[in-house]
């Protein structure tokens, strides 16, 4: 296998040595295999395609676990180095900085399994399995309760953080228990009450930085999460339901373009879309970023955007919003890595 096999298939050679090569931008590119592991660590690795809005800069370095072992190897790997760890599910509710990001990015996206348990109507999964996946598995057993999640394109992990919801039901609603690991290597098992939910917040994220830029206190990483559903449905039912809400998505929301879904949360009792909407900003862009002439909170990547055309889109809405209405929009997209101070 070449390193560049190896870099872009990470965590499948078993070997313990450190290789470099070019990458096509001509940054010298390493990739370390970790010890006693099947996983490999890959420096200046490209973000972009990890993200939902495909921007991005790269990671020092980047690692994908398969598995617990690996995981804690990559933390203890980041812990020895001192290096600063930040957590990737599917990418969905991010914006990289085009500068990158420093120290370690570790990615769950390939912890994976799943398992429904008819004993007690609870379905386990690992961190990395795809939201909208479980959606459509859990409604072709006839398990009712995801129905409402089918068009988060994120992953268990990336939920169980940012509490994800839709048509008024969420992640907090139905989790029985989230398996993290600490900064320290060890797991603990949370119950949703140690979890501090509340709209699209959770205790999980207070390793955040302000954004812009700014360092992050480490992260604790969800590995597991088990969810109570309802077996025992007409599975044409539930499959029916979790179709009408992924078509009324399609209809609603601008799953065409590159986004992260809302950019900001809803300062209740009004929704941010409509706020950004009558400020007359819909269609407005910056270089190739765009607020959606479909929903008003979403920014669209309408090709080649930059994180900075993103960034600086987000703050024109906000004092725009501010102006008009003296209401603060409070950005629900995680900002990853430095932006500038001011935009133009
Ligand atoms: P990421 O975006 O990768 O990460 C989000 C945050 O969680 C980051 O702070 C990251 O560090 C942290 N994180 C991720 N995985 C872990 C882990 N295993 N352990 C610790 N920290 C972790 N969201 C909604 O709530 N409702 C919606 O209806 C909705 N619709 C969307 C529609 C579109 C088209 C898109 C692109 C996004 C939408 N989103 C929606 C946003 C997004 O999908 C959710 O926030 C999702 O839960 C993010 O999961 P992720 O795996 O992509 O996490």
């Amino acid at each position: 296998m070449t390193i560049s096999q190896a870099a872009a298939n990470v965590c499948t050679v078993s070997a313990l040595n450190t290789k470099k090569h070019q990458t096509t931008n001509s940054v010298e590119s390493e990739v370390i295999y970790l010890p006693n592991t099947d996983c490999a660590i890959k420096s200046q690795a490209s973000l972009s395609a990890f993200t939902s809005y495909r921007v991005g800069g790269a990671a020092d370095w980047y690692v994908a676990p398969r598995n617990l072992e690996a995981l804690q190897a990559s933390l203890k790997y980041a812990k020895e180095r001192d290096l600063k760890v930040t957590t990737l599910g599917a990418g969905s509710n991010l914006l990289v900085s085009d500068r990158g990001i420093t120290g370690l990015v570790i990615a769950t996206r390939h912890l994976r399994f799943s398992h429904f348990d008819p004993d007690t109507g609870q379905l386990t999964v690992a961190a990395g399995e795809s939201i909208p996946s479980l959606a459509w598995a859990a409604a072709e057993l006839g398990w009712e309760g995801l129905e409402w999640a089918v068009g988060i394109p994120g992953t268990a992990g990336g939920a169980v953080v940012m509490n994800a919801g839709a048509h008024n039901s969420c992640i907090a609603d139905m989790l029985v228990s989230a398996q993290v690991l600490s900064p320290d290597g060890t797991l603990e098992t949370l119950t949703p009450d140690q979890l501090g939910y509340s709209y699209r917040t959770s205790l999980l994220q207070s390793g955040e930085s302000p954004s812009p830029g700014g360092e992050r206190r480490c992260q604790r990483i969800v590995t597991q999460a088990t969810l109570q559903l309802a077996p025992g449905a007409d599975p044409a039912k539930v499959v029916a339901i979790t179709k009408q809400h992924k078509k009324h998505r399609l209809s609603t929301q601008p799953y065409n373009f590159p986004s992260c879904g809302s950019v900001f949360r809803n300062p209740k009792p009004y929704s941010a879309g409509w706020l950004i909407e009558q400020t007359g900003l819909k269609g407005y862009q910056i270089g190739g970023a765009q607020v959606a002439l479909l929903h008003a909170n979403f920014i669209v990547n309408r090709g080649g955007a930059k994180a900075s055309d993103i960034f600086c889109l987000i703050r024109h809405i906000q004092h725009q919003v501010q102006e008009h209405w003296s209401i603060n929009l409070e950005p629900e997209v995680k900002m990853l890595g430095e932006f500038q101070a001011a935009c133009g």
